[in-house]
């Protein structure tokens, strides 16, 4: 089995295999460009050491051979005393995991040949104790585990008996007596002499490699963005080059182009006479790339040449480590490079221009989680402002608010009207009040997918997590950051993509995006390069899609605001708001209703009510599809809470006063009390015992339709029964509703479909036997979810989800994003049986999914007709839905 290969062999595409850094080197050799020699050994070699715990057979053997191959190349052998060949031993796996990590450098140095090292380097021993000394400080570090500190002690001990602070102010002999006192420190911890033996040093680097996959930090990011866990590292052994010669010698970072912004440019750190963790460290200050011109034009100019061949040949922006050796560039690692969600748009747009993309591939780079990025409003940060503390972006947003404490408090606060910011150290189940009543939620411990950052995303809240600069005292009531108090009551400021905080109230800017989506912003006539991108990006994704994208919306200022926002129809408009406020009463007097007459009556009252309610919407959506969901709550749930009214009607008594009605009222809740109430009386059974009740619903949309039409405008609503699990109840309803319909509509020319919901299990399980009744189908994926698996949608979230998240039971919350195996596969068997019962049976899904960039993926997948998502997410999903396609 091969686990080694030669730069020369690989290529970018085999990152699986050689990580991304090694394909990137290999690639990088084939385009000719200057890469030190060296080799590869395999991810797969990696995993077969963490699974056995020993190095797979063969692969000694590999790397002896590569080894020589180099030596031969190189005309060094590795170590030698006269004339040593110098490696670095690097990590790299599949996904670029920033600083996790391990990287040795000068592996080959030893007590000998760094006096060899010197005299090729024509005597420079300063550049050969400084080389010795990194060596044993990076390999006792990351090889065998010596606390780092120990090392930067002892440096800052020889810089101080110096009376210096710079590093480049140590001379040969003071690095040497430094070498001295770091073999000491490996002595102490590891209870041997620092290895002398070449071949040993490197053998032990590549297995601290391997191991650096498992350690605690690595396994922690890997949670947090969701890589996988058995993938593995790769591992570069590299020939040394030496930007620490001298002054004419350096090491520095670039990018192609401008990764905040997209700008084209140069964007750069150089650092003269220094090794490459140098610029990474920041142990000094950096030069910004342009000076690099004065100190050394031709290679400047050359690395200018190579950055546009990189550009060129990976179509994409890159960055890039280089190092000069005595004025000769080497080009150490190139990738594409990460971007913020703005660049990857303006990115996106700029290649399409220079002919180096098509709009198809555009639309590859970008996706819907930056979009959703770019919608939120953001703070506007002059000078004034430096972030205090930098925690996880958990839930993006930007939040100002007074802080507190505990929950009870946030929603004391919020009562009186004001903005709160709930700090905790974590947060747990105790807190959801606290979360519900905050603007914006910071904690100092824990990551993406803490309580706070689960919960938060869940409601759409700012949350900033693991900010563990904070100190949070809460009996105290406050917390200490960067040497300053902030007691409750003190204003903070949260950035919940950037993860930063900030003292004192950010102004909070709007997003040009979300005005352009507005048309508040014409991209034809505006100098702003990324609203000009997001349009071009948005325009083809709405060309390519075969999706369609609706919205959920019950009133007619949502359904505007999600027509602006491209929403090509109202794919769920529940009907329970209809119920609340003013009409509380006249749901009562249904509720209570003792005989026919009175039930009539309440009903009669409703009636005109609603058919505003949809005449309005109807005119906002002239010409578009409206889907009316027919109530579906429990209508305990429009009554006063039990608690509160059994304590009312005993006060009153105790007065004396009349308590007749509140007595009846108390009964009816008292009847109608249920231990399950998702699992009760509602939707269609509500439907089917309360006579008269859907009936009034289907006349009061039917009747809006009409008006509609005889005012010239367009109506097409579709009737919506929710929570049928057996054809029989849509049969039930259907039969009532298609009379009171063909009355209504007589001969206005007005069509009304009549469907369902598929949200219960059994309903998409005998999906063949309901299209019989049903002209569409729309997938309520929040209650098939919440009925599949058996969670209480508004209770695990915040009391166990997090666990199942930390255990890996899920990576996502299924509320999120759909489940594909589970509640997708019935999703699929209700399409497929639909559709195969009525060819032409409409698809949709109205569930909180409709906006989740992966579940439209799948909704595509399965070859639904549209997705419904609130009106903010309708971008989101157009273009996911276009993505799908390319
Ligand atoms: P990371 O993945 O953390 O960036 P790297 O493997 O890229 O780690 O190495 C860390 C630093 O060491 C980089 O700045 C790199 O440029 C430098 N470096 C790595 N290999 C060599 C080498 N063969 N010669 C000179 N510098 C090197
Ligand atoms: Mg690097
Ligand atoms: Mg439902």
């Amino acid at each position: 089995h091969k686990y080694v290969y030669d730069f020369s062999e690989g290529n970018k595409e085999l990152k699986d295999l050689l990580g991304g850094k090694g394909a990137n080197l290999a690639e990088m050799t084939n385009l000719g460009l200057p890469v030190p020699p060296g080799f590869t050994i395999t991810t797969e070699a990696c995993q077969a050491y963490l699974a056995t715990g020993r190095e797979p057979d063969g692969l000694a053997g590999q790397i002896e051979a590569h080894l020589e191959a180099l030596e031969r190349e190189m005309g060094k052998r590795l170590g030698d005393p006269q004339d040593p060949l110098l490696v670095s031993v690097r990590s790299g796996a599949k996904f670029s995991m920033p600083g996790m990590m391990e990287t040795v450098l000068n592996v080959g140095l030893n007590d000998q040949s760094v006096v060899g090292l010197s005299a090729q380097a024509g005597g420079n021993d300063r550049f050969a104790w400084d080389s010795y000394r990194r060596l044993i400080q990076m390999f006792g570090k990351t090889v065998c585990e010596v606390p780092g500190e120990e090392f930067e002690h002892a440096l800052d001990e020889a810089k101080h008996a110096k009376g210096t602070h710079d590093d480049l102010d140590l001379d040969a002999a003071d690095l040497r007596g430094l070498v001295d006192a770091y073999k000491k420190i490996f002595l102490k911890h590891t209870g041997r002499e620092f290895p002398q033996q070449p071949r040993e040093q490197l053998d032990l680097a590549i297995r601290a490699v391997f191991e650096s996959w498992n350690a605690e930090r690595a396994v922690l990011y890997r949670r947090q963005e969701r890589i996988p866990a058995d993938l593995g590292t790769a591992v570069n052994v590299v020939t040394m080059v030496f930007g620490n010669l001298g002054p004419d010698s350096g090491t520095g970072v670039a990018f192609t182009r401008d990764p905040a912004s997209g700008a084209q440019g140069i964007y750069g750190d150089y650092l003269a006479n220094a090794q490459g963790e140098d610029v990474v460290a920041g142990i000094r200050n950096t030069v910004p790339l342009q000076e690099l011109e004065q100190l050394d034009k031709t290679s400047y100019d050359e690395l200018l040449g190579i950055m546009a061949r990189l550009e060129e040949h990976y179509k994409d922006l890159c960055d890039i480590e280089f190092t000069i050796e005595r004025g000769k560039l080497w080009m150490l690692q190139t990738r594409v490079g990460k971007r913020t969600a703005a660049a990857a748009f303006v990115i996106a747009g700029q290649l399409v221009d220079e002919g180096l993309i098509d709009l198809d591939e555009a639309l590859h780079r970008v996706n819907g989680a930056q979009l959703a990025q770019l919608m939120f409003p953001r703070f506007q940060l002059d000078h004034e402002f430096q972030p205090v503390a930098k925690g996880i972006g958990a839930s993006p947003g930007a939040a100002s608010g007074t802080v507190v404490f505990t929950s009870a408090r946030a929603v004391e606060l919020a009562a009186e009207g004001k903005s709160v910011i709930l700090v905790r150290r974590e947060t747990n189940p105790d807190d959801l009040n606290g979360m519900i009543a905050a603007k914006g939620i910071l904690t100092s411990r824990g990551g993406k997918t803490s309580h706070a950052a689960v919960v938060a995303r869940g409601m759409g809240k700012t949350c900033v997590s693991g900010a563990d600069e904070i100190e949070v005292n809460v009996p105290a009531k406050r917390f200490t950051v960067a040497g300053q108090t902030v007691t409750e009551g003190d204003v903070v400021s949260i950035d919940g993509t950037t993860g930063k905080v900030y003292l004192g109230e950010v102004p909070v800017m709007p997003s040009e995006v979300v005005q352009y989506f507005e048309g508040s912003l014409d991209p034809e006539h505006i100098d702003n390069a990324l609203v000009r991108a997001v349009h071009r990006i948005m325009t083809h994704a709405d060309g390519k899609r075969r999706l369609a994208v609706r919205t959920n919306a019950d009133t007619g200022a949502d359904a505007a605001r999600a027509r602006r926002f491209g929403a090509e129809g109202i794919g769920l408009c529940r009907t329970e708001h209809m119920f609340l406020g003013d009409r509380r009463e006249l749901v009562e007097r249904l509720i209570l209703a003792r005989a026919p007459g009175e039930r009539e009556a309440a009903l009669a009252a409703l009636l005109p009510l609603q058919r505003a309610d949809f005449e309005e919407i109807f005119r906002e959506m002239d010409g578009l599809p409206v889907t009316v969901r027919l109530i579906d709550p429990p209508l305990h749930e429009f009554l006063p809470p039990l608690e509160q009214l059994a304590v009312n009607v005993a006060v009153a008594q105790e007065r004396g006063e009349d308590v007749a009605k509140e007595e009846a009222l108390l009964a009816a809740v008292r009847r109608m009390h249920e231990e399950n109430p998702m699992l009760g009386l509602r939707g269609v059974r509500l439907g089917l015992v309360i006579p008269g009740l859907f009936a009034m619903q289907v006349r009061a949309i039917a009747e809006a339709a009409v008006s509609c039409a005889r005012g010239g405008g367009v109506a097409k609503p579709e009737i919506m029964v929710p929570l049928v699990g057996a054809v029989q109840e849509l049969e039930t309803v259907r039969a009532e509703a298609e009379k009171i319909i063909a009355e209504v509509v007589g001969d206005s020319g007005v069509e009304v479909l009549i469907g369902t919901m598929i949200e219960v299990p059994r309903a998409a399980l005998t999906a063949g036997q309901i299209a019989e009744a049903a002209e569409f189908f729309s997938f309520g994926t929040n209650d098939l979810t919440q009925m599949g698996w058996g969670f209480s949608r508004d209770d695990v979230e915040g009391a166990f989800f997090w666990r199942y998240l930390e255990l890996g039971i899920f990576g996502i919350s299924p509320f999120e994003s759909i489940d594909r195996d589970g509640v997708g596969r019935l999703v699929r068997i209700a399409a497929e049986e639909g559709r195969a019962a009525r060819p032409g049976l409409k698809l949709g899904i109205c569930g909180e999914h409709g906006g989740d960039p992966d579940s439209v993926h799948f909704f595509h997948e399965v070859g639904l007709d549209y997705v419904s998502c609130s009106p903010f997410r309708v971008p989101v999903a157009r273009l996911e839905a276009g993505r799908a396609v390319v």
